[in-house]
C-alpha cells in the first residue's frame, strides 16, 4: 500500500472509531438512565420494528451469540418488557414480542442515535449521498467477510441494479422490486422488501 493510501485508510479508521465510541458512550449513558444495557435496548428496538421474532432472528440481526441473546431476553422477560409465546407457525418454537410496557421503553431506547442528527445535517445533500454510498459499500464488504450480519441493504439485494441509469447522476440506480430509479441518498440499509442476492 502506498504511504498516501495508508495514511487516508488509517485516518478513516480513526474517524469511524471516534463515531463508534460516541455511539457506545451515548448508548451506555441512556442505559444508565433506563436500567437496560445496550444489547437489551437493541433487542427492544428490533422487536419494535418487527415482531414477533425468534431468538435466531435476534442473534442474526445483532451479531451476538445465542447465549448472550438468551441472557438479555431473560432479563427483559423478568422486567415484563418482552413476552415469550409459542410461534404462530410452529408451536415448538418461541416467538418474542413487546409488552405494552416494552413498547414504551422501546420508544425511549430508540432515540439515542438521534444525537447524530445535527452533525449529519451539517453535511450538504451531495456529501450525504457520498457518505451513504461509501458506508453501504463498507458494510457490504464487512458482510461478505462475515464480520457483520445485518444484510437487508440495497448493495446485497437481488433487485438492486447499481448505476442502471448513468445518464441521471441523482437517480442512477434502479430497484426492480419497486421498478423505480433512485439515487445514493435513497440507498436503503434496512429494507423490508430486501431479497439476498
Ligand atoms: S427491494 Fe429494497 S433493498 Fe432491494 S433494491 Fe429495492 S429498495 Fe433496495
Amino acid at each position: 500500500m502506498n504511504p498516501k493510501t495508508q495514511n487516508s485508510t488509517t485516518n478513516l479508521i480513526i474517524a469511524l472509531n471516534k463515531i463508534s465510541l460516541a455511539l457506545r458512550s451515548e448508548a451506555w449513558k441512556q442505559s444508565n438512565s433506563n436500567g437496560l444495557n445496550p444489547t437489551q435496548a437493541q433487542i427492544l428496538s428490533l422487536l419494535q420494528k418487527s415482531e414477533p421474532q425468534r431468538l435466531s432472528d435476534i442473534t442474526q440481526a445483532l451479531g451476538i451469540s445465542a447465549a448472550s441473546a438468551s441472557e438479555s431476553i431473560r432479563t427483559l422477560v423478568s422486567k415484563q418488557l418482552v413476552n415469550k409465546q409459542p410461534a404462530p407457525d410452529n408451536a415448538r418454537a418461541i416467538a418474542l414480542s413487546l409488552t405494552e410496557q416494552g413498547q414504551e421503553q422501546a420508544k425511549q431506547s430508540s432515540v439515542y442515535p438521534d444525537f447524530l442528527i445535527p452533525a449529519v445535517e451539517e453535511l450538504n445533500i451531495d456529501e450525504q449521498a457520498i457518505l451513504l454510498r461509501s458506508l453501504s459499500k463498507l458494510i457490504r464488504t464487512l458482510l461478505l467477510n462475515g464480520q457483520i450480519s445485518v444484510a437487508r441493504m440495497c448493495y446485497t439485494c437481488t433487485y438492486f441494479q447499481v448505476n442502471a441509469h448513468p445518464e441521471n447522476p441523482r437517480q442512477q440506480h434502479h430497484c426492480q422490486f419497486l421498478d423505480t430509479p433512485f439515487g445514493d441518498l435513497e440507498l436503503r440499509l434496512d429494507c423490508a422488501e430486501h431479497q439476498l442476492a
